[in-house]
């Protein structure tokens, strides 16, 4: 079986080989941790592990890092504007640790609740500061830095394929610059790697700018430092410097956004990676950065495979604070939507497409997920189960096709994460299920298809389809009695008596089958 994804890289649907046989580094662009995820979020780390799942069921041993932004992601792309973790800190009156702590949690707790594999790393960007100030001495050894008042920069014209990868238009760009275009910058797309904490601010996250990252320091009197920033950088009035803060304690500052996942990328994997995963809206900036900050450091490809998911839209709109409608999982909770519910909602829907959440979909979703877990609930109640492998081909005709079913599903998988086509290739099994006997079901055969729904889209149909206990099933025997001997009355009786216990008896052309209320 082939494994094939769409490689942003390439622009192609590109056939997968990994750099080591059956091994894969991955590496996920994770959250900023600011504030509880919303709905979006969580589809993009959904579709990130099903491809992790993808590759396991093709035996491939996956090495793969998610960080965790806790620094330096600044509200403007053009590295403007507040860090949101300093933002979210003054928003709840912490410290921007007590937020990036308190919100990284609440991610990983709600990872579990989803039932996302979790990373082999999971990397925070303040862990990794001198791995970041290494890269930047990397890059201004190599000629690729300057330095401005507010910062250390990465000179993208130094990079002749900077626009190659988003295919860019860089004059278009230089152009219609924004107001916020910082002046001192050298061209518009050069992006900051270390920011200087802002002349007179105390930041809670900071960190020594190492000397040597430093251009020559200009003395001024034991005051304020100013900085060499280089004849050609200084327009006119910007040159006083606005820069770094307090001399006696040195230059502080902190990482760029971009830096970080080079960084931690190629600390933990590598110069070179097999895939690297992201939302569509990081592709012109920060993977187009994390691709030139890398690839100028080391003279190698970053990453082979680059994946990007489309963006999730609520009721048709672009999901905004403003808006209100960034929904967290809790909040479906207490509408009565589980995390598995919404995991079903995303899969139905391919990554590269752009989704709609409504609650209506969400519900159709639930829906089929109850379904599902009652065909599941129907290995619980066949009998004629275990038979040898040799007779897997013949068993497979008995049983309509379910060992055929789960490597259809996990071919539908291979072909660039179809999840869409592998919940059809379910339905139309367990469809198949509902009619006919039971006895032509082997039970081995269905638990194996489940067992390859699990591991490949995480749905956890076997942990939600319990057997029911003893006690229930006398009941459904003193039901059928009941209503063998025509006491329809005592009949209704242990009808309802079974459901309060959550179970509905179904009359189907293979007798009385039992199934879950919901
Ligand atoms: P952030 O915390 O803003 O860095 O975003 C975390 C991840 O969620 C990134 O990979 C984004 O690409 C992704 N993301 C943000 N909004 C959406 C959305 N509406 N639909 C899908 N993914 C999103
Ligand atoms: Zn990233």
């Amino acid at each position: 079986m082939t494994l094939k994804f769409h490689n942003t890289l390439t622009g192609n649907t590109d056939d997968f080989v990994s750099l080591e046989p059956n091994k894969v580094s991955l590496y996920t662009c994770g959250p900023t941790v600011y504030d509880y995820l919303h709905v979006g979020n969580w589809a993009a780390y959904i579709y990130w592990d099903i491809l992790v799942r993808v590759l396991a069921a093709n035996d491939y041993a996956v090495d793969r890092v998610m960080n965790i932004t806790d620094v330096g992601h600044l509200v403007s792309d053009a590295d403007e504007g507040e860090d949101k973790l300093e933002k979210g800190a003054k928003r709840e009156g912490k410290t921007a640790w007590e937020v990036a702590d308190f919100y990284g949690q609440d991610f990983i707790k709600n990872s579990d609740r989803l039932g996302l594999v979790t990373p082999q790393h999971t990397a925070k960007a303040t862990d990794f500061i001198p791995q970041q100030l290494e890269l930047v001495r990397t890059l201004k050894v190599k000629g690729f830095t300057y330095q401005i008042d507010d910062g250390i920069y990465f000179d993208t014209s130094k990079f002749p394929t900077y626009a190659d990868f988003a295919h860019l238009n860089l004059e278009a760009l230089q152009a219609g610059a924004r107001v916020e275009f910082n002046p001192q910058k050298r061209n518009h797309s050069d992006f900051a790697l270390w920011k200087f904490t802002p002349f007179g601010e105390k930041r809670d996250m900071e960190w020594e700018t190492p000397d040597d990252l430093l251009e020559q320091r200009v003395a001024a009197g034991g005051a304020t430092p100013t900085f060499n920033v280089g004849e050609d950088n200084i327009k006119e009035g910007v040159n006083q410097s606005t820069g770094p803060s307090n001399a006696e304690q040195g230059v502080k500052g902190f990482p760029g956004w971009h830096l970080e996942c080079s960084a931690m990328a190629m600390s933990l994997l590598g110069e070179t990676l097999d895939i690297h995963t992201g939302g569509i809206d990081h592709i012109p900036v920060h993977h187009t950065n994390e691709i030139a900050q890398s690839e100028a450091a080391t003279d190698k490809r970053f990453s082979h495979y680059w994946l990007h998911n489309n963006h999730l839209k609520v009721d048709g709109t672009k999901i905004s604070k403003s808006l209100g409608n960034g929904y967290t999982l809790d909040d479906l909770e207490k509408k009565g939507f589980t995390p598995q519910d919404y995991r079903m909602f995303v899969l139905q829907s391919h990554y590269r497409t752009e989704g709609n959440f409504t609650f209506d979909n969400l519900t159709a979703a639930k829906n089929r997920l109850h379904n599902w877990r009652n065909s599941a609930a129907l290995r619980h109640q066949i009998h004629n189960t275990l038979h040898d492998d040799d007779n897997r081909g013949v068993d497979d005709n008995k049983s309509i096709s379910l060992y055929a079913t789960s490597q259809a599903l996990v071919e539908a998988l291979n072909n660039d994460l179809g999840t869409p086509e592998a919940l059809m290739i379910i339905d139309e099994a367990f469809s198949r299920l509902a009619n006919v006997q039971l006895e032509s079901i082997h039970r081995h055969a269905l638990v194996e298809l489940l067992e390859t729904i699990d591991e490949t889209l995480g749905l956890q149909l076997i942990a939600h389809s319990p057997d029911i206990s003893d006690d229930t099933k006398r009941l459904i025997i003193q039901r059928a009695q009941a209503r063998n001997n025509q006491d329809w009355s005592q009949s209704d009786i242990l009808r309802n008596e079974l459901l309060t216990q959550g179970i509905v008896i179904r009359d189907t052309l293979s007798g009385s089958v039992w199934e879950y209320v919901n």
